[in-house]
């Protein structure tokens, strides 16, 4: 009885989720609609004004649209990694620029890298992915502006601090990656859901609170680790754990050599 009990939880949830994802979308579609009927009429009343505003609006729609469809497939295919040993400092400071366009003028973006950086085990496309993710959750919580600030570090986790944890990972070597912003911060219950597939508090057709569940997902099937540390009125920080790359491993997949061989 407890198992059916728990099947009939399971499909209420995902009753609810696509509930959820079929309003929006019904939503995006309606104003899509909506625009080109405006349009029809104005192009033949030859308003070059307002055929202008209903074309951006009927694209903006669509563009919404298909982001989300992008993300649930993204999220449903549940890619498989391609994982490699990650320069994780090349791989942030080629993003400056893309990143200093998504934040806008308002939005400030600081950059520390630390000197040495392990190489991290990881997917470099997926990691930018989610660091691009990560700058936008952060421009939308700064809509007076703010700072954006990307730290990379080396850390050693221990035993004691692993069983600390609520994710199951090995002590050892990680390469962090923190993403910190001076925006409204969230709340401990907005804390404790953020991760959770379609968990937003965005207005319908903006958010799809899909962004974290991803990101959290993506540092999980990296063997890592994704933290949110934040505070209401003072900012938010994500931290990315990401495995050290062993050397010896790169070597392994070429051909047969010794697993240690690299590591003294
Ligand atoms: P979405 O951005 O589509 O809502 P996410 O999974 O990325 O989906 O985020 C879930 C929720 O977590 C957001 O709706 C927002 O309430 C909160 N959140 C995420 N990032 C931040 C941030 N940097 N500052 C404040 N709140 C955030």
């Amino acid at each position: 009885i407890e198992d059916r009990l728990r099947q009939a939880q399971k499909m209420e949830a995902v009753g609810q989720l696509t509930g959820g994802i079929a309003h929006d979308f019904n939503n995006m579609l309606t104003g899509i609609i909506g625009s080109l009927d405006l349009l029809k009429r104005d192009i033949a009343g030859g308003r070059q004004d307002r055929i202008d505003r209903y074309m951006d609006a009927a694209t903006t729609s669509a563009q919404r649209a298909a982001g989300l469809t992008d993300r649930l497939l993204a999220f449903s295919r549940r890619q498989s990694l391609d994982v490699q040993s990650i320069d994780v400092n090349s791989l942030v400071a080629g993003m400056e620029d893309l990143l200093r366009r998504t934040l806008g003028e308002s939005v400030g973006l600081e950059v520390r890298l630390t000197t040495a950086a392990w190489p991290a085990r990881t997917d470099a496309n997926q990691l930018e992915s989610a660091l691009l993710n990560l700058a936008i959750n952060a421009r939308d919580a700064m809509p007076d502006g703010g700072r954006l600030t990307i730290e990379t570090d080396n850390a050693v986790l221990d035993e004691h601090y692993v069983a600390l944890l609520a994710d199951e990972i090995a002590a050892g070597d990680y390469v962090v990656i923190s993403v910190s912003d001076t925006g409204t911060g969230m709340a401990p219950d907005v804390i404790a859901k953020a991760f959770d597939p379609f968990f937003t508090t965005k207005p319908i057709g903006q958010g799809t609170g899909l962004g974290l569940s991803m990101i959290y997902g993506f540092a999980r099937q990296s063997g890592g680790h994704a933290r949110i540390y934040s505070e209401v009125g003072r900012g938010t920080t994500v931290k990315l754990y990401l495995p050290r790359a062993e050397v010896a491993a790169a070597i392994a997949q070429d051909g047969p050599a010794p697993l240690r061989r690299a590591e003294a």
